[in-house]
């Protein structure tokens, strides 16, 4: 830190992105993208007349997005917020309804940009541990007196809380916000965005990272009450009106109008998760039941870390996290089929060495 830094940030560390290395090509099983490209129509969306326009600034209010969201999801387009990616709305999230008086609830095990944000904005947060088997203990939120944030399906570990139960936290807490933070709810989950209409302190966080493969275009929404979406768009206008650029905006547009496209590639994934999930059972693993484009899986036979650092040196990257409740474990993306024999071949390389 330089001499020159705002000393509010003495004490920020920020978030560790998950690796991309540039020096090999890897089987990248590691930041749970798309092993899929993006539709025809998204690939066909950005021509050369759409770069010509990349001279003028892109629609701040991004209203041709808006209205297919507002179309595909059956909600208001005065319910629909969009920003440069999830993470910048949860960001805004933290910014808008968080504060001393508010602090945030969220649990141990899950995704780490959250108290990143909180920590940024110098917002008191408690973090809520997880049952034994890494489920969301639901009581715990319940009239929490908090903002609460819940990635569900939970990052990390890839389990779903069902409706009902998101439901239960929503009433109990009225005059506090919970952001539910669906990032991978189109691989089996069921989404919450239809309880929005009924609640005015639910906000519900999508991405097109994941399931609409364009983690590199950029794109998150949100859907709420219009009051939730007005008190983000005033961040966003205070920060960046233009932080969704022309070409992404495009792209959201054509990859709605495929959305049959991109079901199936969810079916491919939740079969191949499938797969996957019952190769490494076979093989001695504990594998979380995940509703997500990963897993989370412990070998009875070799340490987490040991076990990612071999498949790195073997050309397969997965996640590793140095937190004391998952160390054991890694976290595998699911990719194509061919990719996932690969690593079940390495890993039985690993297992044999290690015997
Ligand atoms: C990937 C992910 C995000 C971030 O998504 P972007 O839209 O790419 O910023 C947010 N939340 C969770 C739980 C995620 O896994």
């Amino acid at each position: 830190m330089s001499k020159f830094m705002n000393s509010r940030f003495a004490g920020l560390t920020e978030y560790v992105p998950g690796e991309q290395p540039q020096d090999q090509p890897y089987i990248k099983l590691n930041t749970n993208e798309s092993p899929f490209p993006p539709s025809p129509g998204v690939i066909a969306a950005v021509d050369s007349a759409a770069l010509e326009q990349l001279r003028l600034y892109p629609d701040p209010d991004c209203k041709q997005l808006i209205r297919q969201l507002s179309e595909r999801y059956a909600v208001k387009e005065n319910g629909i917020f969009v920003a440069n990616g999830s993470d910048d709305i949860l960001n805004f999230c933290f910014m808008a309804f968080c504060d001393q008086n508010r602090p945030a609830v969220f649990p141990d095990v899950t995704y780490g940009f959250y108290e990143v944000y909180a920590a940024l904005h110098g917002v008191p947060f408690r973090k809520i541990p997880l049952k034994e088997d890494f489920s969301v203990g639901i009581q715990d939120y319940l009239a929490v007196g908090s903002t609460v944030v819940l990635a569900n399906p939970n990052a990390q570990t890839g389990l779903f809380l069902p409706l009902e139960a998101i439901e239960q936290v929503v009433c109990s807490n009225p005059d506090h916000v919970v952001v539910v933070d669906e990032a991978y709810v189109d691989f089996g989950g069921e989404s919450a965005v239809p309880l929005t209409l009924k609640y005015d302190n639910l906000l519900v966080v999508q991405t097109f990272s994941k399931s609409r493969c364009l983690a590199g275009a950029r794109l998150g929404f949100a859907v709420g009450a219009p009051s939730l979406v007005a008190d983000l768009n005033k961040l966003k206008y205070s920060t960046n009106p233009y932080n969704i650029n022309r070409l992404t905006q495009l792209m959201g547009i054509a990859a709605l109008r495929d959305d049959g496209y991109y079901r199936k590639r969810c079916e491919d994934i939740m079969k191949t998760r499938a797969f996957t999930r019952d190769a490494l059972r076979e093989r001695g693993f504990a594998v979380t039941d995940s509703y997500a484009n990963f897993l989370l899986a412990k070998s009875d036979r070799m340490p987490g870390e040991a076990l990612y650092r071999y498949l790195k040196a073997h050309g397969v990257l997965v996640r590793h996290f140095d937190e004391p409740r998952i160390a054991d474990f890694n976290r595998i993306t699911i990719g194509a089929r061919t990719q996932m024999e690969v690593l079940l071949q390495q890993i039985d390389a690993a297992l044999t060495e290690r015997r």
